[in-house]
């Protein structure tokens, strides 16, 4: 197989989204339609688990939404008017169908099925003292950690077992636990990965965006708030807020690229903050240039952005095909190479003399930024100035976001003067940490700190990082094991 997404190789990738529906006739269905909505957020697997009253039903699958569960004997197969979902790009544990959610558990209490979007920051700890205890893990996912809390926790009811599970654990999680009585979704304390609520004819819906909502017809009732765990039984929903009150911190990347420009992440429509990011640029990095020209698709609203700031017309010079997969059949050895060009290719009519500005939401190891600005240059391109709606990523995240290891991004390992001369880009810039809290409506990041998540670029985590900070340790110890021996 040959990858023909020149693109998707190095930006970073949410890892996983999730959907419950509680009190529907088409509760699978409607899950069906919400994964597809998210299907940015994680396209290596897909899963669906529903309830009919007596018992669950799973159909869990590698690869899409579409294609695994548009077939009505899959629908079918998920009866119930419970169901939850998730689809999933793996980081913490391999990619096998051992670890594609929903993950269920059948306990002395129930059982009951979790979708779960984030990562456990302390999740290989809690394990090894899991297993020490006689735990036997199925998978190597950390969300199985939470289900092996919660069965040994001493409490009595399933919610109090959650509850309890919860609190030892740390990072980042928002969940949507289906169970016989209902459906329990909560948000971790600092709320850094997103989940919503909705209604629809009377049935309660759990989303990781707004977008999902949308396609399925439901209308937005509100974010689930950090700490909070919202409870469905029957036609009552009630919330409970069993941590201690925290500064929340949501993940800044959400509106720079994660989530879809057409969702509403907090109380922000994602495509009118990230125009206002590519307007922030225009302002900090004017050049003068005689096109604006969007990386697909990601880019787009922050070009539109800092075209519209800085009158530079705003022009279509990388065209994408829409019919074209994530992977190609490889057509022979001597073609290979051709195949990045299938899904993007340069609008050579359009660039040929001219001086561009390309826009792009963000550099991670450099290589795509690289492969972008030789294909503008080998269309005709006078000049190539790159700008970058988010600033450096420096740092690697730990709260569900694939990044590669801090050594690997270009951030980390050059200057902007030094990653320009990478990229063999005319000019380099990014917006400034505080251009971006301005995009978001905020003043300085000083002056309303801590307000998001912004670790990647500042490496300001909000949470303790356990399993990271063993490693290290560990690293130092066997270092210091090396100078002895
Ligand atoms: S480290 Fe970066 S990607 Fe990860 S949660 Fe924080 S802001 Fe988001």
């Amino acid at each position: 197989m040959l990858t023909t997404h020149p693109f998707e190789d190095d930006t970073l990738h949410e890892e996983c989204g999730v959907f419950g529906v509680s009190g529907s006739d088409s509760a699978a269905a409607l899950v069906a339609l919400g994964l597809h909505a998210l299907q940015h957020r994680g396209q290596e697997a897909a899963g669906i688990s529903s309830f009919d009253g007596h018992h669950f039903h799973t159909h869990r699958a590698m690869g899409h939404v579409a294609g695994n569960f548009d077939r009505d004997d899959v629908i079918r197969a998920l009866p119930g008017t419970s169901a939850v979902g998730h689809v999933r790009y793996s980081t913490t544990g391999e990619t096998a169908l051992r670890n594609v959610q929903p993950l269920y558990a059948d306990l002395s209490t129930g059982g009951f099925a979790v979708a779960h979007n984030g990562n456990i920051s302390n999740a290989m700890k809690l394990r090894r003292e899991l297993v020490r205890r006689g735990s036997i893990f199925q998978s190597t996912s950390d969300t199985e950690t939470i289900i092996h809390l919660v069965a040994t926790s001493n409490y009595r009811t399933l919610l109090d077992r959650f509850i309890d599970a919860l609190k030892q654990i740390e990072g980042a999680y928002s969940l949507v636990v289906m169970t016989p009585e209902g459906m329990i979704a909560c948000r971790d304390p600092l709320g850094i990965r997103p989940l919503v609520m909705g209604k629809l004819d009377g049935a309660v819906i759990f989303a990781s965006e707004t977008v999902a909502l949308d396609v399925c017809g439901a209308t937005f009732e509100r974010q689930v708030e950090p700490g909070e765990l919202v409870i469905v039984q029957g036609t009552e929903v009630r919330s409970i807020r069993p941590f201690a009150p925290m500064a929340p911190r949501p993940c800044i990347f959400e509106w720079v690229y994660f989530s879809r420009p057409d969702s509403i992440a907090g109380d922000q429509s994602v495509y009118t903050v990230r125009k206002a990011i590519g307007a922030q640029l225009a302002i900090e990095s004017p050049v003068e240039a005689d096109y604006v020209i969007p990386v697909p698709d990601s880019g787009v609203p922050a070009a539109i952005g800092y075209a519209q700031e800085s009158g530079i017309p705003f022009e279509l010079g990388i065209i994408r095909s829409h019919y074209v997969g994530r992977t190609f059949i490889q057509p022979g050895d001597k073609v290979r190479h051709l195949g990045v060009k299938l899904k993007h290719n340069a609008n050579r009519a359009l660039i040929e003399g001219k001086r561009i500005i390309l826009v792009d939401d963000s550099i991670v190891r450099g290589t795509t930024s690289l492969k972008i600005v030789q294909m503008m240059r080998d269309a005709g391109a006078a000049e190539v100035h790159m700008r970058i709606a988010s600033p450096p990523t420096r740092h690697s995240c730990f709260y569900g976001v694939d990044t590669p290891e801090r050594a690997k991004l270009l951030a980390a390992k050059h200057d902007v003067g030094g990653m320009t001369d990478f990229i063999h880009a005319d000019s380099l810039s990014f917006v400034s940490i505080d251009g971006l809290y301005k995009a978001l409506g905020e003043a300085k990041r000083a002056d309303v700190r801590p307000k998001y998540c912004d670790a990647c670029f500042t490496g300001d985590y909000p949470t303790t990082l356990t399993d990271h900070d063993d490693v290290a340790e560990v690293d130092q110890f066997a270092m210091l094991e090396e100078r002895v021996n």
